[in-house]
């Protein structure tokens, strides 16, 4: 079992995909990314804080809270939404480097993709 945070895009978040309710079901079919694990906890839901995208100083934030209460995880997921924004969206974000700035920030494993896109 991973324990795992997700980071979604802000734009779509919520506007477009309702609920995060996608990637909940995903989560709950092991459908999609998170298939590739046995089984997936996830112990923060958080964003790219919109446009332009500052995924890496958000982490970094993120970590400080997630140290001082305690909680500790293993995976970072970059959620299909991001990687639609990239794709279809326009947005900016150079999700190569993504991974490797998010791995080199946190020493955490870094998956692109969440949902299956038939969810
Ligand atoms: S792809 Fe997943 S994380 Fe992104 S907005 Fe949709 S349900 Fe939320
Ligand atoms: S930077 Fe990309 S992922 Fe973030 S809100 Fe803008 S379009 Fe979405």
């Amino acid at each position: 079992m991973v324990k795992a945070i997700v980071v979604c895009c802000e734009n779509i978040r919520d506007r477009i995909c309702m609920g995060c309710a996608r990637c909940f079901k995903a989560l709950s079919l092991k459908a999609g990314k998170f298939a590739e694990f046995d089984e997936v906890e996830i112990v923060a839901w958080t964003s790219c804080g919109g446009c332009p995208g500052l995924v890496v100083p958000r982490l970094n934030n993120l970590n400080l809270v997630l140290k001082q209460i305690g909680v500790e995880y293993d995976v970072v997921f970059i959620a299909s939404c991001i990687a639609k924004a990239v794709k279809t969206g326009y947005c900016r974000i150079d999700l190569e480097k993504l991974v490797k700035d998010v791995e080199k920030e946190t020493g955490k494993q870094v998956v692109i993709g969440t949902k299956p896109p038939e969810i």
